[in-house]
């Protein structure tokens, strides 16, 4: 006696899916290389805005951008990652970075391609490629095609959104 008289309306059609609503808290999600990408709340952004400096929130949080040649990252060179400022989710390899002579930190791809999100950008009477963090919605900066091979990309990177782990130091998050 298996066999189940009711059957739930949200599950009935083939190939449907119905995502249960939420309040608050939105579903747990991964990206392919193992790291969170669960949306914020808005208690834990606001939280986490709180540690910023008025220039970090200035860019990360009001899509500003930072003079060139200014940012604290665009001349190091250490073996690392650059991480979100605001949530902490690994956005560019120091493999990947390269000196692009615009005097902002530029890399050619991301640490994963999840990790960060680009929407179109018209601010400024120009027609842009704003890239924000893929878990926080964060400013990053932008990407523009002229970016050197393999990809041909240049992110283009605000120090002030940044936050750099030498390599060796992040060490918990994932077992090497
Ligand atoms: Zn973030």
């Amino acid at each position: 006696m298996t066999r189940l008289k009711y059957r739930c309306p949200l599950f009935s059609r083939k190939g449907t899916t119905v995502t249960p609503t939420r309040t608050d808290a939105a579903p747990p999600r991964t990206s392919a290389s193992g790291h969170d990408l669960t949306p914020l709340t808005g208690a834990e952004r606001e939280r986490l805005a709180a540690a910023l400096t008025p220039e970090e929130r200035r860019v990360l949080l009001h899509q500003g951008t930072e003079r060139p040649f200014c940012g604290g990252l665009l001349a190091n060179k250490e073996p690392g990652a650059y991480h979100c400022r605001l949530c902490g989710l690994p956005l560019f390899k120091s493999a990947a970075k390269f000196e692009s002579g615009t005097g902002w930190p530029s890399f050619y791809e991301p640490f994963d391609p999840e990790h960060v999100s680009v929407r179109r950008d018209t601010s400024h009477g120009m027609v842009r490629d704003e890239i924000v963090c893929g878990r926080c919605g964060g400013h990053l900066g932008h990407v523009f095609e002229d970016g050197p091979r393999p990809t041909g990309l240049r992110y283009c990177l605000n120090s002030a959104s940044l936050k750099f782990a030498a390599e060796g130091e992040a060490r918990g998050a994932t077992s090497a």
